[in-house]
């Protein structure tokens, strides 16, 4: 398999190079050439555990990573890592829902999927070559807690993650900043998430800073954490499968960056029994409002209950949008300029009246997030976090009128809705929706009264590149 970039200015690469690329050298997005279609090798496949499955998928996309060596790395990241076993994505039935908790990992959000495997393969990568790596990370809240635990205390790996100041939960915020190890660099930016995001984009566009500085990206940019998530579509479809008897499966994901939901879509595009995707936005609406109209515009950011998709300019949906202009990258670029220049783009919606009738797509305001929380708490006695909440109610409101619209069978079709982060993580919301703070893990209770180090720094590409100088050397 090799890779190319969504903006069609690098040659073609292999996937350990396009790992440590991270965002194209052109400032596009690194995208696979082709897409595999895997559908006949799905019976095989059903069975298969998390660390197996992992091995089939991942193999197709990274040939350049011999296979003995391939099964540790993923053994490393996936056999007792999580709580919960090698079921790295157990299902829980909730009514006539079917949850996947993807918030069993070290940090308690999904993030540590794959950033497990990516803290690994970067270790692997760095082996080979004897080389360094300085990795520039943005994040919303998880991101940052995920990599730093993928990657404390390795050799040749420095960590610098910008968070935006004051922007994520404070229990977010001490996992990040409560792990002291030399290598892990927390730098709190006086900014939106959107401000740290365009930081990171710049800093690993200036390929002069990038060459010198070996930087790499963690971000949902890097083509290894999307690939890594296409598995548990994969194993949340068999399971639903066996469960319901059902062929195809819904399913339903919270989305900000567009990371985790384009994971799932590149599953389905390879023959993953999955019919439909729900995509879920809290205020910050932007995807969801292209979805149902083909104009991606931007808005203001505006701070929800649900901070880790408090998102405007979501860096996967360029990938996205290649794909839906046929991997022309004459086309792409057009539109990312336009973008860029105006806050707006368009495309054609097909002749139902939306861009794509595989993705279905509704957001959550606060109130809604809310009575999510309280509706599947009383109904089911079962907590989920803020984002799943947005998930739980798009789902809730979606399927009435889906329901009529598509008649019997469709609409008995099982939903899937993924759970990408552990309620503990996010007690304020949880205390507002129910009355009390009933979303407990000890690991996030151990954080209390760790110290901590963090570095203020001012919303400025320059002021973060010269931290990153002044510390590496
Ligand atoms: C990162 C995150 C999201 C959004 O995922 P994307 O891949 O950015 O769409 C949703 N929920 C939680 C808890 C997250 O940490």
């Amino acid at each position: 398999m090799k890779y190319v970039s969504t903006r069609g200015g690098i040659e073609s690469l292999e996937f350990q190079d396009a790992v440590m690329m991270g965002l194209a050298d052109d400032g596009g997005l690194i995208v696979p050439e082709d897409i595999p279609d895997v559908s006949d090798r799905l019976a095989d496949w059903a069975d298969l555990d998390y660390p197996d499955l992992a091995f089939e998928i991942i193999r197709l996309f990274a040939a350049d990573i011999p296979g003995d060596d391939l099964r540790d790395l993923i053994a490393r990241s996936y056999v007792d890592v999580f709580d919960s076993g090698t079921d790295v994505a157990p299902i829980s039935s909730v009514g006539d829902l079917f949850v996947m908790e993807l918030w069993h990992g070290p940090t308690m959000s999904f993030k540590d999927v794959a950033l497990q495997l990516l803290g690994n393969v970067f270790e692997y990568i760095l082996a080979q070559r004897s080389g360094k790596l300085n990795i520039l990370a943005a994040t919303s809240g998880d991101t940052g807690s995920a990599a730093i635990c993928g990657v404390r205390g390795r050799r040749g790996i420095n960590i610098f993650v910008m968070h935006p100041s004051g922007r994520v939960s404070p229990i977010q915020e001490r996992q990040m900043t409560s792990v002291l190890d030399d290598n892990v660099h927390n730098i709190a930016i006086d900014g939106s998430f959107d401000d740290c995001q365009r930081i990171m984009k710049e800093l690993a566009c200036d390929l002069e800073f990038k060459q010198t500085c070996s930087l790499g990206v963690v971000n949902s940019v890097n083509w290894a954490r999307v690939l890594a998530q296409m598995v548990y579509y994969f194993q949340g479809a068999f399971k639903l499968q066996r469960l319901t008897g059902s062929d195809t499966i819904r399913v339903c994901v919270p989305t900000g960056n567009f990371g985790n939901i384009l994971a799932g879509w590149y599953a389905m595009q390879m023959g993953a029994p999955i019919s439909r995707l729900v995509l879920a936005t809290n205020e910050n609406d932007i995807l969801s409002r292209f979805f149902n109209s083909g104009v991606y515009s931007l808005g203001d950011v505006h701070q929800t209950l649900a901070p880790a998709m408090d998102i405007q300019v979501a860096s996967n949906f360029e990938r996205y949008l290649y794909h839906r202009v046929a991997g022309d990258p004459d086309r792409l670029r057009s539109l990312m300029e336009q973008f860029a220049q105006t806050g707006r783009l368009e495309i054609e919606c097909e002749s139902t009246g939306t861009v794509d009738s595989s993705i279905e797509a509704g957001s959550a305001n606060t109130d809604d997030i809310l009575e999510a929380i309280r509706c599947c708490y009383e109904s089911q006695g079962y907590l989920i976090d803020p984002h799943t909440a947005c998930g739980y109610s798009v789902v809730g409101a979606l399927t009435p009128v889906g329901a009529a619209a598509a008649g019997g069978a469709e609409a008995s079709e099982p939903t899937l809705c993924i759970a990408t982060a552990h309620p503990a993580k996010f007690p304020r919301a949880i205390e507002q929706a129910i009355g009390q703070d009933l979303a407990r893990h000890p690991a996030i209770d151990a954080l209390a009264d760790l110290p901590t180090r963090c570095e203020a720094i001012a919303n400025d590409p320059k002021a973060v590149e010269n931290f990153i100088i002044k510390t590496i050397s």
